[in-house]
């Protein structure tokens, strides 16, 4: 008992030590609490500080404030759009949708000085497809098509995703798809067929081929040149200076070995083995 009693009276002390530092760590928020942190983006310089007081965004009454380069929901601004399905062909997921109707003459110029000759009957984007990549932003040649900071669509209908940008009412877009298939028409019956061309028949072009020679006798035409044969390299056999044989001429002392010794006869070749087919006894001797 004498040993544990230090040990004892050690834990309740510091027991008390550790409630008197919570407590005034929980003292401190509980002033800090008066006041709240202004909501900051990345961009602030004090973004990873931690200032005192509530850090908690009252959204909707307050909201961090969005980057500039944030990629959001899409908007066009359809008066600078001419319709060139770009930014359709380019989506990863298909969620624009366009309807092109063509228009007889220029309609008008983008801001940027484009022209538009392409009604758009139907533009809507799928937000709830989107995946937000920015492809078809990039592609937009007259920059009319942007990624918004609105990031809060939520809706209670998936359908109430899709956003329709076009602007042309139903009427609008019958009397302009009549007014081309119309111009499309007489500018038909107005071209004439090529075979009603006025003026000299265009000659028929047909490929070339080497005509006969006229009159001349086909013996005596030149032969054609007979193929060049191919290069075969002549290769000299190596002989070693001892495999050497003797000259006619009997001049033994120059190579005496080749005299003195009678050639050595060939090696007999083994001859093949045919399957199926028992070997001779005179093959096997
Ligand atoms: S941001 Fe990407 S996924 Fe969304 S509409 Fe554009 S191309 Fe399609
Ligand atoms: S790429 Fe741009 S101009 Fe072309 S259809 Fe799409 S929004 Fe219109």
């Amino acid at each position: 008992l004498k040993k544990n009693t230090p040990t004892y009276w050690s834990h309740i002390s510091e027991a008390f030590s550790t409630l008197r530092q919570g407590l005034r760590i929980t003292w401190r928020h509980f002033l800090g609490a008066r006041n709240s942190v202004k909501p900051r983006g990345p961009a602030s310089p004090d973004y990873f500080s931690a200032p005192d007081g509530i850090s908690t965004v009252q959204y909707p009454h307050a909201s961090l404030p969005v980057p500039d380069n944030a990629r959001y929901r899409l908007h066009n601004e359809i008066d600078d759009c001419i319709v060139c399905d770009k930014c359709a062909k380019i989506c990863p997921v298909d969620c624009i949708e366009i309807e092109p109707v063509r228009a007889v003459e220029e309609i008008g110029k983008t801001s940027d000085g484009t022209s538009k000759r392409i009604y758009a009957a139907k533009f809507d984007i799928d937000m709830a497809k989107c995946c937000f990549c920015g492809l078809c932003t990039t592609v937009c040649p007259t920059e009319c098509l942007t990624m918004t900071k609105a990031y809060d669509f939520s809706e209670f209908e998936v359908h109430a995703h899709t956003f329709a940008f076009a602007e042309m009412t139903p009427l609008e877009i019958l009397e302009k798809k009549q007014a081309w298939e119309k111009y499309n028409a007489e500018k038909q019956a107005s071209t004439p067929s090529p075979a009603s061309r006025p003026g000299p028949a265009r000659p028929v072009v047909k490929p070339a081929t080497n005509p006969p020679v006229s009159g001349a006798d086909t013996e005596s035409l030149p032969e054609p040149a007979a193929k060049p044969k191919p290069f075969i390299p002549k290769i000299k056999p190596v002989i070693k200076p001892s495999q050497a044989p003797a000259k006619e001429s009997g001049n033994t002392e120059e190579n005496p070995s080749a005299s003195d010794t009678p050639p050595s006869p060939k090696p007999a070749r083994p001859k093949p083995i045919i399957p199926g087919k028992k070997p001779n006894s005179e093959d096997s001797q």
